[in-house]
């Protein structure tokens, strides 16, 4: 049975790579519209050719989900570009490693991190909820992370971050629970994207070494875990709301 989508319009921060430009070409696939966001222009208009040549509809509008007055015209651009505003994928995201231990992190990084990871999923969250109750309802899924739900050595400030983004989850999806507003998260273990390879920098023993930490002894791909924004987004989902699903091939059973 195929994914069945009530809505056709749907929009993804954090588009130009890794799991957004995955998720951004998943969507078109099933023939929504599709705006792709990011600071990143090249990336985003190169994931916007690679719906189009596919046969699909997509928009690329930059955006640093940072600043508000940017999220706020990103969403104003959707409307106009397509009048509606259905589906949401709050993906855009960095990761810092600090040293060993939390002391080792500084403020500016501390400031990065939340800036991006909590202060850009709460602005796109303000101007999302308007446009989907106005319109008479909607699907968020914002990009937690296992980090958001267990400890991140050498990354505690991340880890705060993504803890954060499933309690703004969770609470707007129960302040929208009668309204036909659905919020949920994704929380993915390592994903091979330019963010694991930043992170492995080549070293295949690293590498390895935290694909065996999986006890599906590997990383995830992109493509596992737009398959579960998808999910998460389509009617066959319509009684989940304000869930942090694990796409993480058994990190946290253990
Ligand atoms: P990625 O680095 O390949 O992609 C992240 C994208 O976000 C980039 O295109 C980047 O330009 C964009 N971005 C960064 N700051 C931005 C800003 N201020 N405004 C708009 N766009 C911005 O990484 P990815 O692995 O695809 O990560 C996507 C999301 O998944 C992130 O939220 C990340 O924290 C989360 N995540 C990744 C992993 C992993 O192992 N790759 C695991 C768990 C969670």
């Amino acid at each position: 049975m195929g994914m069945v989508f009530s809505g056709e319009v749907a929009l993804v921060t954090g588009g130009a790579a890794g799991i957004g430009r995955e998720t951004a070409l998943a969507f078109a696939a099933e023939g929504l519209k599709v705006v792709v966001s990011d600071v990143d222009v090249a990336g985003g208009e190169g994931t916007v050719a690679l719906i189009r040549n596919a046969g699909g509809t997509a928009s690329f509008i930059r955006c640093d989900v940072t600043r508000d007055a940017e999220v706020k015209a990103l969403m104003e651009a959707t409307l106009a570009a397509y009048g509606r505003l259905d589906y949401a994928f709050n993906n855009a995201g960095i990761e810092i490693e600090q040293g060993d231990r939390l002391p080792d992190g500084t403020e500016a990084e501390f400031d990065a991190i939340m800036n991006v990871n909590v202060k850009g999923v709460w602005n796109c969250l303000r101007h999302q909820l308007p446009i989907m109750l106005a319109q008479g309802g909607g699907a968020v899924v914002n990009t937690a992370s296992i980090a958001g739900l267990c400890a991140a050595p050498k990354m505690s400030i991340y880890a705060a971050s993504k803890h954060a983004v499933i309690g703004l989850t969770k609470s707007a999806a129960i302040e929208y629970a009668r309204k036909k507003v659905r919020v949920n998260a994704v929380c993915p273990a390592v994903i091979d994207t330019e963010m694991f390879r930043r992170a492995h920098g080549g070293d295949e023993q690293y590498a390895a070494g935290v694909a065996s930490r999986h006890p599906m002894g590997r990383v995830g791909q992109p493509g596992e875990i737009a398959a579960a924004v998808l999910f998460l987004c389509s009617d066959g989902a319509a009684f989940t709301t304000g869930h942090a699903l694990t796409v993480d091939g058994g990190w946290t059973a253990i």
